[in-house]
Order: C-alpha cells, then structure tokens, then sequence
C-alpha cells in the first residue's frame, strides 16, 4: 500500500502542543497564563543566612503538606533560612516550628521544594533510596507487570514516593530521567542503586523533557553507566517493538498505553483501523495482530513512522493491509472526511495539548476538533479510542469535551469502557496530578 511523503522531520514529542495553528496559539498564551515559570517565581524571603537551613511556612500553608502531597510552592513559604543549594535537603517546618517534611530544595522553581519523606527520623541517602526503589521494584512485582513483557516503568515519580525521578526498563536497559533538583542531586547515588539491584547493561539518561527549563536545569542526554547497545527492543505481550532510548520520544517508548493497546487489538478482528499519533506503531501492530482488514496509521514524525514500519517486519506482520502518512493528524483527518474515508476503529492519541489548567481551554478546542472528525469518519456501530494524556485536563471535562463533539458532530455514542495509564504509572491517593492519562472508548449507535 501507499506511503505518503514525508511532510515534516521533526519528532514532536507527545509532551508538547500538537497541530500547527494550536501551538502557535499556545504559544503566544504561555507567557500570559502560565504559572509556572522561573520568571514568575516569586522568591520566599531570606531568614537567618547564618541559621541551619530549614524552609518555614506561611501560617496555614502547612495544610496540604498535612494532606501529604508533595509540592511545596514559593507562595507558601514564609522564609528560607541558611544558604541551601539546589537539591540540598531541607527540613519543612510549620509556623511554629513543628516539622512536616524532609524535602528537595530548588532556588529556580515555582515548585521550591518536593517531599521526599514526612518521617523527621529519616535521614536522606542512598539507604533512603535504595528502600525506595526496592519497594517500587516490589509493588511492580506484585502487581505481575513483567507477566506482558519486558518492558516496565519501574519507578513513576512522586507516585512512588521519588518526586522527580523516572525510570523505564526496556529488557535489560534503563531509562533515567530527571526532571527536579532533588533526583539532579543525587543522579550518581540512584544510577549506582539501580544498577546494584537490576544489573542493567546500560543506564541512559534522557533528562531532556521540557519540564527540565521550568526547574532551571540544563537538559542532559547520555550514557550514564554501561554502554548502549546498538539495539534496543521491548516485548510486550509477544508483539517486538524497536526503541530508540536515545533519540525517541519521552524515554522512547509509551509504556503507559500497554494494557490499552492490548484491548485494541481484541476488537480489530476485520475492522478498518485508523491509528492516529501512531508514534511507533503500537496500536496498530496490536490492531493488525488482532485481525484487522486494514490500518492507516497518522503521525507528524518520519522517524517514528520508519520505526513503526520495521517494528511490523520484525514482528513478520502482513505490511499489505498498512497505510502509512507522515502528516498533521488535524489536517489529515480533514483530508480523510473529505474524500469520504470511513473506519470501524480510531484511535487518538495525541500528546498533551494541556501540560497545565491554564491550557485547558485552549487545549479543548482542540480535543474537541479531532474527535468530532473522528466521530464523523466512523461507520455506524463504529468504536473509538481516544485518550488525552493532559495533566490541565480531569476526566470529567475530558468526558465532556467527548460529549460536545458527538453532538456537533450528530452522533449518539456510549462510553463502553474508561481507561486509563498501565499499573506501573501508580496514582498516589495524595497526588491526583499524577493521573494524566485518560482514556474512553465510545461505541458509535449503528
Ligand atoms: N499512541 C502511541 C503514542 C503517541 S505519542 C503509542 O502507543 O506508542 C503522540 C504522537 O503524536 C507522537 O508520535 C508525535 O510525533 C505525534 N504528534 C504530535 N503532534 C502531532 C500532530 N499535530 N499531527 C500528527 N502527529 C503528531
């Protein structure tokens, strides 16, 4: 079948805004509406510079920490004492005195510190981390990710207790990255843990992520123990993907999207598929697996498109029944609409058009303008996938946002089932920000 043209070379990661015209819409927003940028830090006082360096907070602002989550804005300190550095850890006191928290200083972000413990008698070190990470690795154990493959993100930030700190194993690599003064801090100490318990033959840092600016860090992209081998693939539940640790997107594979491909492909059986923001290819060699009669695959990223079609040829998957277009999926689906193109299956999954609230109203317009295309390609009876990984997007103004393109579009659809990131991407209670992936999947009526 036909591959399109390559139209762009960039790799948007799926962390930045998707679609031209809504990025630059973003864009000329971000200074006005977003909050939290090092220029808009507004810095906590200085107490005693000669005192042991401890943060002390406004009266009352100590009330979230009681709640256990673990962010501490500039806004809500009072006063600094000593002269910390960046990744220093700092006692958290309370007005009186009273101790909350032990937590990661950082002087350049509106985030001033992160909690690593709520315990007064623990001491921070590499013991500290090392029963961290052996419990993450414990809680995965438990939970039997390694049942659909080898690949798994072992540790999930704040929600493992490690504010800041990713890792994702594909077989036997690891992808570090961090994205805070606290993991920065101590980036040795953690890649020395990971490497006693996981044996790993390379720890590669991607500490690239566009977040790492807002916390006035230096992005950083490297071999940090090991070396890389020339290939580096991920099995999951049987199907082979290629990941490219060091140039992909995020740590170069969406672990978070496991068990939701994996649903996909049980409802492709004889389905047209159109798999947009396709990335390397996931949903559709499960859609294609699953028995689909064809696939059209959509994504801005010649690389990822020339991955995604060796990862079928690996996978000794028929490439007659795929279509392949490098192209905007807000443009493309326009295209589709107009030459009349009708699917039983789409997915979107874009990246995130709302890295915070004060991107969500802009980032609808958006979520909505791709649905009600994809809503008006399905056929009768037709199902669609989609998800936003918005961390400024709940799931209630996601199902709404749904619901508004069906209408526009004039279509009655059912959710048929909620979905939502893989077991190893853990939601604290404590911290709802970590639940950013949602997903639904809609049945069209016939
Ligand atoms: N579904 C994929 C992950 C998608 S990540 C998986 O399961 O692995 C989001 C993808 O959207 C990225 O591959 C990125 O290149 C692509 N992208 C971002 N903006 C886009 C746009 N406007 N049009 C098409 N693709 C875009």
């Amino acid at each position: 079948m036909s591959q399109s043209k390559p139209r762009s070379h960039s790799t948007p990661h799926r962390q930045s805004q998707g679609g031209k015209d809504f990025r630059k819409r973003v864009q000329r927003d971000k200074a006005t509406t977003d909050t939290h940028t090092p220029q808009a830090n507004s810095k906590p006082r200085v107490g005693d510079v000669s005192a042991k360096p401890c943060i002390t907070l406004k009266e009352g602002r100590e009330k979230s920490l009681q709640r256990r989550h673990p962010w501490i804005f500039s806004g809500a300190i009072d006063y600094i004492d000593g002269a910390p550095k960046s990744g220093d850890t700092l006692p958290v006191h309370d007005v009186a005195g009273n101790f909350l928290a032990w937590a990661a200083y950082n002087a350049d972000s509106q985030i001033t510190a992160r909690v690593w413990s709520w315990h007064e008698k623990d001491v921070i070190d590499a013991n500290f981390f090392r029963t961290k990470i052996t419990n993450a690795l414990e809680a995965r154990r438990t939970l039997a990710i390694s049942k659909s493959g080898n690949g798994m993100r072992i540790i999930h930030g704040e929600s493992d207790g490690l504010p800041g700190l990713i890792a994702d194993k594909y077989g036997d690599v690891l992808v570090m990255q961090l994205g805070s003064a606290g993991p920065e801090h101590w980036r040795d100490t953690l890649a020395d843990i990971l490497q006693e318990l996981l044996s790993p033959v390379c720890i590669y840092e991607r500490s690239d992520s566009d977040g790492r600016e807002l916390e006035g860090l230096p992005k950083r992209n490297g071999v940090l123990r090991g070396a890389l081998p020339a290939t580096v693939e991920v099995l999951e539940n049987g199907l082979r993907f290629a990941v490219d640790v060091a140039e992909g997107q995020k740590t170069g594979y969406y672990l978070d999207q496991r068990d939701n491909r994996a649903f996909t492909g049980e409802l492709a059986q004889g389905k047209d598929v159109l798999n947009c923001f396709c990335y390397t290819g996931g949903f559709s060699l499960y859609a294609l697996r699953g028995g689909a009669r064809s696939v059209l695959s959509i994504d801005s990223s010649q690389e990822a498109l020339e991955i995604a079609q060796q990862n079928i040829a690996i996978n000794g998957l028929d490439s007659s029944k795929t279509e392949w277009e490098c192209a905007d999926v807000f443009e493309a689906l326009r295209k589709l609409r107009d030459q009349n193109r009708k699917f039983d299956l789409i997915v979107l999954d874009p990246p995130k058009f709302a890295p915070t609230a004060a991107f969500a109203e802009k980032a609808s317009r958006a979520y909505k303008d791709i649905n009600l295309l994809g809503f008006k390609l399905l056929r009768p009876g037709g199902l669609l996938f989609t998800y936003s990984c918005s961390g400024g997007i709940n799931d209630d103004l996601f199902q709404k946002i749904i619901a508004g393109a069906a209408l526009d579009a004039g279509v009655d659809a059912q959710i048929v089932k909620k979905l939502h990131a893989a077991p190893d991407h853990p939601v604290l209670l404590s911290f709802p920000e970590g639940a950013y992936l949602k997903g639904l999947v809609l049945r069209v009526a016939s």
